[in-house]
């Protein structure tokens, strides 16, 4: 797509947006009938999720040569996404802590909701077995994108030892990767009508709750909110500007498609193969990196989720007026950090996964009611950073040693 057509659809996604809040709140019913026109949006994005997040992660592990240089940028990556998480729950810890938005709020309405009370007794040790997938096809038809990650590091880190006999495989996997890229490039052609009805129909859905967006919940939303854009704007683009030296502005602007569609759909993984088009395409991030990195990073680097996490379990905290010791709040950093790597990246993934959080501190799951309601809102502004910060993270390993290197395969 070249760049005229791809700022006309990103304005034409913003415009969708805007005029979808308006219609969603003024004429609901009616966008409730629209909202078909997204799920075709949606559903063209899922679809290609599997094939493109395989057949990525196969290209990118082939075209790092050898098995060294596939441990250093593994070993470099998750170091860096780890490290940005963690710089973002603390800007959580202490924003919470400094806002205060839970003193003096009551506990009427606590409740367990039901997706969260399956995920009731969930501990990290499930997480860790969830990895390995026994049944692969089982893994992508559920849409788990973890498993399929893991399978497919260690079948292209096995193809790119077999030599001549495995090339055919890989070139078969590059066209693959290549065809599902141009598919997203048409999907892509139909965002600015998803995005529009994407947005009127769940704004439609949740104008009851549109009160507490500036009411009772006010100061938990702003806290939740004012983290968010500490991290989006001060944090990762430092971080960009120090590693890469490419201006955050510009790149942003490049992403924006990306982050619309992250801000829309609520899911990561949905918006991944968009993500991939913007970081490769429009900011020309290192194809072997972007396709190794970005699969990655939609489903365990979360910056926006993992910060949430942590405003939410200390907010529920000051809700039922537990006072938490430095060292429980030590408990909620690592524990949130660990539960957003866990977390899928689907809608209210997140708020689901503080089942292991409040466990770990001892504070009641009902608790996640009373967030419940608002978080269809909340959701779509930490996704919107979690592929922000996926896309830094491209950014920043494709500049590092192993890509300077020209390509082996
Ligand atoms: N919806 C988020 C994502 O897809 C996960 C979450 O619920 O925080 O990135």
């Amino acid at each position: 797509m070249d760049r005229k057509t791809g700022n006309i659809i990103l304005i034409g996604m913003v415009a969708g947006a805007i005029l979808g809040v308006l219609c969603g709140y003024l004429m609901g019913d009616f966008m409730l009938q629209l909202r078909f026109l997204g799920t075709v949006f949606l559903n063209g994005l899922k679809m290609v999720v599997v094939p493109l997040v395989v057949a990525s992660m196969i290209v990118g592990v082939t075209s790092l040569g050898d098995i060294r240089t596939l441990g250093q940028t593994s070993f470099k990556t998750v170091t860096f996404y780890m490290a940005t998480t963690g710089m973002s729950v603390l800007v959580g810890i202490l924003l919470v802590n400094i806002i205060q938005p839970g003193v003096g709020i009551d506990n009427f309405g606590a409740f367990v909701p039901d997706v969260v009370d399956s995920s009731r007794g969930k501990t990290l040790i499930d997480v860790v077995t969830g990895l390995i997938p026994s049944n692969i096809f089982q893994a992508a038809s559920s849409g788990k994108i973890l498993p399929l990650i893991v399978f497919s590091l260690l079948f292209g880190g096995v193809l790119s030892s077999l030599g001549e006999a495995g090339k055919p495989v890989i070139q078969l996997f590059e066209g693959i990767n290549k065809a599902m890229m141009k598919i997203v490039v048409i999907v892509i052609y139909f965002g600015p009508i998803g995005v529009f009805a994407l947005i009127g129909g769940i704004v439609a859905e949740n104008r009851s709750s549109l009160d507490q967006l500036v009411s009772g919940m006010g100061w938990y939303i702003v806290t939740v909110i004012v983290g968010l854009l500490i991290h989006a704007i001060i944090t990762l683009p430092i971080i960009l500007k120090l590693f890469t030296r490419k201006s955050p502005v510009q790149y942003f602007l490049n992403m924006g498609q990306a982050l619309a569609t992250a801000f829309t759909t609520a899911s990561s993984t949905a918006t991944l193969p968009v993500t991939i088009e913007c970081v490769e395409e429009k900011n020309n991030v290192d194809k072997r990196a972007a396709s190794f990195v970005l699969p990655l990073g939609a489903t365990i680097n979360m910056d926006g989720t993992a910060l949430y996490e942590a405003v939410a379990a200390l907010f529920i905290a000051q809700i039922y007026g537990v006072e938490l010791s430095m060292g429980a709040q030590v408990i909620i950093f690592l524990t949130a950090t660990l539960a957003s790597i866990g977390a899928a990246g689907i809608p209210h993934a997140g708020t689901v996964m503080m089942v292991i959080v409040l466990d770990a501190v001892g504070l009641p799951l009902e608790g996640i009611g009373l967030i419940w309601a608002i978080d269809w809102f909340l959701d779509r502004c930490r996704t919107t950073v979690n592929v922000w910060g996926d896309s830094i993270g491209a950014a920043v390993i494709g500049q590092t040693s192993e890509f300077s290197k020209p390509k082996l395969t």
